[in-house]
C-alpha cells in the first residue's frame, strides 16, 4: 500500500554558502522525493528560536538559533513515499562523522552544528514545521 507523506527540509546556511542547493535538491529528486514548495529566506534569531523550541533546554540551543539565522536558508516541502523516514535516511546521522556513506551529511556536512540540512523527525513535527514556514 502506498503511503505518501510530506516532510520539511531545510538547507542550512553552511550549505547555501557553499552553493550546494542544486546538488542537495537533486539528491531528493533522484530518490523519488518531489519538491512541492521551496523558498530561500533569511530568518531572524527569534524565528529560529521559535522553530527550534523543542531544543530550548539543550546546552547548544543558543548557538543553534544564532547559526540558523546567520545567513540564507532554503526551506522545502518534500513529498513522497514514507517521506519523513526517507528524508532522514538520505540526510544521515546528526554528526556527519557518524553518517553513512553517500548521505547528504556525510557528503557535505562540516561538523555536528554545520551539518547542512534539517529534516522533520515525525509526521506530527512535519505538519508543524511545514505550517511554520508555509502557512496556508
Ligand atoms: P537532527 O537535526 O539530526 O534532527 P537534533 O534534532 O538532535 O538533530 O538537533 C538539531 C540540530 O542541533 C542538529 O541538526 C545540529 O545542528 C544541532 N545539534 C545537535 N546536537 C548538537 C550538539 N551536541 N552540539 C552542537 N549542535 C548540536
Ligand atoms: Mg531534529
Amino acid at each position: 500500500m502506498s503511503n505518501i507523506e510530506q516532510t520539511l527540509s531545510i538547507i542550512k546556511p553552511d550549505a547555501v554558502e557553499r552553493n550546494l542547493i542544486e546538488k542537495i535538491k537533486s539528491i531528493f529528486t533522484k530518490n523519488n522525493l518531489t519538491i512541492k514548495e521551496d523558498k530561500k529566506i533569511h530568518i531572524t534569531k527569534d524565528e529560529a528560536a521559535e522553530f527550534y523550541k523543542v531544543h530550548q533546554s539543550k546546552p547548544f540551543y543558543n548557538d543553534l538559533c544564532t547559526y540558523l539565522s546567520s545567513g540564507p536558508i532554503v526551506v522545502m516541502i518534500l513529498e513522497g513515499e514514507n517521506a519523513v523516514v526517507h528524508n532522514r535516511k538520505l540526510m544521515g546521522a546528526t554528526n556527519p562523522k557518524n553518517a553513512e556513506e553517500n548521505t547528504i551529511r556525510k557528503l557535505y556536512g562540516i561538523s555536528i552544528d554545520k551539518n547542512s540540512v534539517h529534516g522533520s523527525d515525525s509526521i506530527d513535527n512535519a505538519k508543524k514545521e511545514i505550517n511554520f514556514f508555509f502557512k496556508s
